[in-house]
């Protein structure tokens, strides 16, 4: 649970109280498509648990759970795009983080440098 209790966003994407374009599941991890896409190929990879807010939690907590999560945007880039690929965790607010359920973006097809911006 998040900070007011109530369920992350991602939580009830996971829970299909909310609609999501889902591309990849199992029992850890769920991966779907950004809404609002900022690259060709715009993934949100993000562990089931929402026990982490971020990535320096989950690598702390659980550093399986992140390398399972690093596997699985490889796996993805190499289905929906051509294999190669950039993976962004925004760790704060300041650093554009607005949903506190950590997640990794999994960019890919012809990226600029302002992709980097997200
Ligand atoms: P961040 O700003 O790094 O916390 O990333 C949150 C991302 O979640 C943004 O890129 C949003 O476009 C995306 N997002 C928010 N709600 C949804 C949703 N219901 N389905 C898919 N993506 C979403």
């Amino acid at each position: 649970m998040s900070a007011n209790d109530e369920p992350s966003i991602f939580t009830r994407i996971v829970a299909r109280e909310v609609p999501a374009d889902v591309v990849f599941e199992n029992d850890r991890i769920i991966a779907f498509r950004d809404i609002a896409p900022k690259a060709p190929l715009h993934l949100l990879v993000v562990p089931k648990t929402e026990a982490y807010r971020n990535v320096t939690e989950l690598a702390a907590g659980d550093p399986a759970l992140l390398a399972e999560l690093v596997a699985t945007a490889q796996q993805l880039a190499d289905e929906h795009s051509d294999g190669e690929f950039r993976l962004v965790f925004n760790t704060g607010p300041s650093a554009g983080q607005t949903v506190f359920h950590v997640h990794a973006h999994l960019l890919g097809g012809q990226l600029s440098e302002g992709t980097l911006g997200h």
